[in-house]
């Protein structure tokens, strides 16, 4: 059987094109699931295009939402997972930079595959595995080359998106970029400040992800398009600035923890403002910061581990080792952390009742929170015994400082 050549995530997304067609519409396999799958990597996404139209799809499928209707967009739920299932269209123009000013829905696959932005994300497969080809994309693939499906002035020009999507793809696949493609791409790359800064962010932290980054970085440099970033535009030396021993950042809060250590003057404020990044982003950025400033000052011991949240390991390893490749790894700060005679305040053996109890006569005020601080840090480092009666002895010889 042709189809056993489908891999698991085609598979289970079988039904939903069977179903299509059963209804005498062509759906198939399109865009980066196909891609991947040409070069076995994990498929994220799969995505669906069709020549029935978004209406259909709704009255096809129970559970639908629908997500871009004017687009052509319908999102369908499938054993738990969801499928973009979008109508084969055409796209007017793109006078604002952000959405096409209008779509046209057709029902041949072949114009809604040149609308796409590279060759080898203009690939469509249908459930035996046979892949449309009509822009010689599986040949970029195997060449490792990212082009542009057309004249890449134009497509640029249209939606210059496309530009910092091609620094994504050489970043998270490790792929050339066409001398051609390049070349317009530094034509265009001054429109990048037209875009909208969501989308920018979202294409920049799948590039910081990729496995490429180095690839990424450099493409990033010479296409010239980071001038056109939010706060590289105001100051590009900080791409100079980026170590060579970059590794791969696997959320915004990393990135911008790295990019405000190369430069302080830029606060993680400006960077959550200017790149519009969300509240845990910030608070991401600035617990790194905070440990990696500390680290700098004392190396990794238990009071860093302590105070840094478990979720930010990783990524405290991984800026820590762009500064200090090979200093310390993740199974370093696991072995500290095990180590540990205190895992959270919960777990002292005083309180706040406790300190308050012992000193009856001095009124309450800050000095509760500074001692069980106090406290809570002899205790981690282990200078201090996590049990009621040493805890009262030391802070015989540690009286609180009242004025
Ligand atoms: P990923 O693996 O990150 O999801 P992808 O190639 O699937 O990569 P998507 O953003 O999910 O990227 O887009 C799906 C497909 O839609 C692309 O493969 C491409 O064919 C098309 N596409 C997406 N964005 C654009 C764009 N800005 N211009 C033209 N075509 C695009
Ligand atoms: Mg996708």
């Amino acid at each position: 059987m042709v189809n056993c050549m489908l891999t698991e995530p085609f598979n289970r997304a079988k039904p939903i094109i069977e179903t299509i067609k059963k209804h005498n519409h062509q759906a198939y396999f399109v865009g980066g699931c196909v891609r991947d799958y040409l070069l076995k990597r994990p498929i994220g996404d799969v995505d669906i295009s069709t020549s029935a139209s978004p209406a259909i799809i709704q009255k096809l499928f129970k559970k639908v939402i629908p997500v871009g209707i004017e687009h052509g967009t319908v999102v369908v739920i499938h054993e738990d997972t969801s499928y973009e299932i979008t109508t084969f269209r055409v796209e007017g123009g793109y006078s604002d930079q952000r959405h096409p000013d209008s779509v046209k829905f057709i029902d041949q696959i072949d114009k809604d595959l040149e609308r796409r932005d590279f060759t080898m994300n203009a690939l469509a497969m249908d459930l035996s595995g046979h892949i449309i080809d009509l822009f010689d994309g599986k040949k970029d693939i195997n060449a490792k080359i990212i082009r542009t499906v057309g004249n890449g002035y134009e497509r640029f020009k249209e939606d210059p998106l496309r530009i910092l999507r091609a620094l994504r793809f050489s970043s998270q696949l490790g792929f050339q970029i066409h001398p051609e493609t390049l070349k317009q791409m530094k034509e265009i790359s001054s429109d990048i400040e037209s875009l909208a800064v969501e989308r920018i962010t979202k294409e920049f932290t799948k590039m910081f992800a990729g496995e490429y980054i180095t690839n990424g970085l450099q493409y990033l440099k010479i296409s010239g398009s980071y001038k056109y970033l939010p706060i590289f535009s105001e100051d590009p030396d900080l791409m100079e600035q980026i170590p060579k021993s970059i590794q791969p950042l696997y959320s915004f809060g990393e990135v911008i923890a790295l990019l405000h250590l190369l430069n302080k003057e830029r606060s993680i404020m400006e960077w959550g403002k200017k790149w519009k990044c969300s509240n845990q982003e910030k608070m991401e950025a600035a617990a790194l910061v905070k440990a990696f400033e500390y680290f700098q000052t004392n190396n990794m011991d238990k009071w860093l581990v302590y105070k840094l949240d478990k979720v930010y390991y990783n990524g405290f390893i991984r800026i820590i080792n762009i500064f200090h490749p090979g200093r310390i790894d993740n199974k370093d700060i696991l072995d500290v952390y095990q180590a540990l005679p205190l895992h959270s305040r919960k777990e002292l053996c005083v309180n706040g009742n406790d300190l308050i109890h012992w000193f009856p006569n001095i009124k309450q005020g800050p000095w509760i929170h500074d001692m069980l601080t106090k406290i809570e840090k002899e205790v981690v480092i282990g200078t201090l015994i996590n049990n009621k009666s040493d805890i009262k002895d030391w802070i015989k010889w540690n009286p609180p400082e009242v004025n």
